[in-house]
């Protein structure tokens, strides 16, 4: 087929602003809902879970792990009560769980997300545990989505500072794309590489300004990850913001006794896959990082030496995506060498 047809989705608002929690009623009535449920955990529902339900005056259903069990519930609650729209208020599993449940049975998704760890909130997929397997669901980009920069500037820093690295991340999951167009002549999107090597750059460029406790900071990291979820939505894959970094974290998350949280990983990720891609570009990479107070070794995240050259060695096989990491992956001494010459291990 030579014009094979490419749907985009994409989100249809984004509210933007300081302490938004009012603003999810008006953002529902204005997209012609009338019938919204509140997804959140015990720790989002006191941040502003709470404040919002009574707000729209909605029932509300507690999140406790991102499990294919937890979407299958709130989907038959959905059905049940006919609930139109769903509004997700938190960080990975509450958005993660909404995002895949009201995508199963035809509702929408507002994502409220209470951290800017990663672009999971703006994205289409969904990211949830079946069992011991961890999947990556193709599911619907938010319709909505409450960029409430109080909330997340209020949030540890450690979490802007992983949305940052998943971000900077981005430069190397574009430049695996384009090696996988070259070689293997995958499907390849010059606005939706552009867009997301331009996130990367952006929080490079403000690595400098972005600080702990600041809206001005949450800001850019919120419209950063949106216009990453923006990327792929255009793509219609994760393609433009997950390469052989994001498959090195998704290793981690396997193998390792601790894993770190998922931005962290990818950008420790990235320093070493722009070194197979770029020697003289991963500096950059680990400079902005460590300005952003994000970990760039293996003792910064919390797992061993060891599990850094295992995460390397499996990298390739975690899925069906070609990554400078090549179709038979890192033997356990390139891998060795890499995370050395990068300053990843010691
Ligand atoms: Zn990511």
């Amino acid at each position: 087929m030579d014009n094979p047809i490419h749907i985009i989705n994409l989100s249809r608002m984004v509210v933007m602003g300081s302490d938004l929690w009012g603003s999810v009623k008006p953002t529902i009535e204005k997209l012609g809902y009338k019938n919204p449920i509140v997804l959140d955990d015990k720790v989002t529902r006191g941040i502003v879970g709470k404040k919002v339900t009574d707000d729209l005056n909605c029932d509300h259903f507690e999140i406790t792990s991102p499990t294919m069990d937890q979407v299958n519930s709130v989907g038959d609650i959905i059905k049940k009560e006919k609930y139109d729209i769903v509004v997700s208020i938190g960080g990975g599993s509450v958005i993660d769980v909404g995002k895949l449940a009201a995508f199963n049975v035809s509702v929408p998704f507002i994502s409220y997300p209470t951290v800017a760890s990663h672009d999971g909130i703006a994205s289409s997929r969904a990211s949830i545990r079946d069992g011991e397997k961890k999947l990556s669901v193709e599911a619907h980009p938010p319709i909505a989505i409450i960029a409430d920069t109080k909330i997340v500037s209020q949030a540890p820093y450690r979490f802007i500072a992983s949305g940052c690295a998943d971000l900077i991340s981005n430069y190397t999951a574009v430049l695996d794309w384009q090696l996988a167009h070259k070689l293997k002549g995958e499907y390849y999107s010059e606005h939706a590489a552009s867009l997301s090597s331009m996130s990367a750059k952006v929080t490079i460029d403000n690595a400098d300004v972005i600080k702990e406790g600041l809206e001005e900071s949450a800001r850019k990291v919120l419209k950063g990850l949106i216009s990453s979820g923006v990327a792929m939505s255009i793509a219609g894959s994760s393609r433009p913001a997950s390469g052989a970094e994001h498959a090195f974290s998704h290793a981690l998350d396997m193998i390792a006794e601790k894993p770190a949280m998922h931005g962290e990983q990818c950008g420790v990720g990235s320093i070493m896959t722009m070194y197979l891609h770029r020697e003289d570009k991963y500096k950059t990479i680990k400079e902005a990082l460590e300005k952003i107070k994000a970990p760039t070794t293996a003792e910064e995240l919390g797992v061993s030496d060891k599990e850094i050259i295992n995460a390397l060695t499996i990298a390739h096989k975690i899925r069906d995506r070609y990554t400078i990491l090549g179709e038979s992956g890192l033997t356990e001494m390139a891998a060795t060498k890499l995370a050395k010459v990068t300053g990843v291990i010691d």
